[in-house]
């Protein structure tokens, strides 16, 4: 099979020395082995999501955990509602899964390509402050929309939940950011922070990680029907013992293993530099070859850029044109198809490898 480099937002280019670490001899999950890899992943794990706390691993991907954090955050019955907001597709997903799963669910929405201000938070968290006794169980936020390469402000929107709706949990998805842009669980006093394998973790697909915090954890205590397989007090329970309560995905745990540590050699803060290296060189490539970028200038994401197809290519064509060359970008998500299309520069993703597919990208458009 000819190798095409990956530079599409999920799944990202797996270097070869991580997917030769999926090939040990498998063990089983009530070993000591296990144990020992696994408390070896949840030491290096925290350090990533910057929590002394625990991380919850999950055989799923990010869409698995939008699924918990829903159903142990956000109580059933009139008095419970979640509020999500929404700037994108994934953003979308994620408001219909709280719906999915029987939740009153509020709407907060702005136009594709703008971000989630504070000022149009505190506004909601205020409306429901004066119209109920209760506050939002949950607030959802996308951290990176991967849709419209677009990073909302977490830090500030978060201060206007502490300050308008104290008990209200936050609920937070950096599936495409999370390793490639710092994020302080901690600090932020976050609730759940989720991600996947697949993105700037530079894994297979396949598994999920969510830091949870206690608030979390009592929660999820005093909600019913949590289901199972994503019951954070089960986890829990399995997680002081080093283990899960399912059978885990052994062998991506080993290709973990193995990234964790090249993520934390390479340094977490070298790494979030190079991200924002690398997005810096995309978004100037896009503005000289005559393209605009599609999310608004303050906010434009540093794993994935989503470039206005004001040149009105074929993106279908151009990416025909790369895959002879060894390389694969994204067209726009969903209704932006055609009238966008995104670079992902993350995981890790080098200057020289980035260069060489603008390089490969030039080469088509100078074919007029
Ligand atoms: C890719 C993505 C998802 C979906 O994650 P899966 O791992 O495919 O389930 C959710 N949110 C964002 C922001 C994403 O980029």
């Amino acid at each position: 099979m000819q190798h095409t480099r990956l530079f599409i937002p999920g799944p990202v280019e797996v270097r070869p020395s991580i997917l030769a670490a999926q090939h040990k001899p498998m063990i089983g999950h009530r070993s000591k082995a296990f144990e020992t890899l696994f408390a070896d992943i949840q030491h290096k794990l925290r350090q990533v999501f910057y929590t002394q706390g625990r991380v919850f691993i999950s055989n799923s991907s990010g869409t698995g955990l939008w699924e918990a954090a829903v159903r142990n955050c956000v109580g059933d019955g009139p008095d419970h509602a979640v509020m999500a907001t929404v700037c994108g597709a994934f953003s979308e997903r994620w408001a219909d899964v709280c719906e999915r799963n029987g939740k009153n669910t509020t709407w907060l929405r702005v136009t594709e390509g703008k971000p989630i201000t504070p000022n149009l938070l505190r506004g909601a968290l205020q409306q429901r402050a004066d119209a109920f006794n209760t506050p939002y169980d949950a607030v959802t936020l996308v951290h990176n929309e991967t849709s419209v390469g677009l990073t909302n402000p977490l830090v500030e929107l978060v201060a206007v939940i502490k300050e308008v709706s104290p008990s209200t949990l936050i609920l937070v998805d950096a599936v495409s950011s999370l390793g490639g842009v710092k994020i302080d669980f901690d600090e932020l006093g976050l609730d759940v922070l989720l991600t996947s394998s697949q993105k700037c973790f530079g894994l297979p697909p396949g598994l999920a990680f969510a830091a949870v915090s206690d608030r979390a954890l009592e929660r999820a205590k005093s909600i019913k029907h949590r289901g199972y397989y994503f019951d954070f007090i089960e986890l829990e329970a399995l997680l002081k013992k080093n283990n899960t309560p399912a059978t885990p995905a052994i062998s991506l745990m080993f290709a973990l293993d193995q990234q964790l540590d090249d993520m934390l050699t390479e340094g977490l803060e070298n790494r979030f530099a190079r991200h924002a290296h690398l997005a810096q060189i995309t978004r100037d490539w896009a503005e000289e070859m005559g393209f605009g970028l599609f999310a608004e200038a303050a906010y434009r994401s540093d794993t994935v850029t989503c470039v206005a197809n004001t040149r009105q290519i074929d993106v279908g064509v151009m990416n025909a044109f790369l895959a002879e060359r060894g390389y694969e970008i994204s067209d726009g998500y969903g209704k932006l198809k055609g009238r966008t299309f995104r670079i992902a520069h993350m995981a890790d993703t080098s200057e020289a490898e980035l260069r060489g597919l603008l390089a490969a990208m030039n080469e088509f458009l100078s074919m007029g």
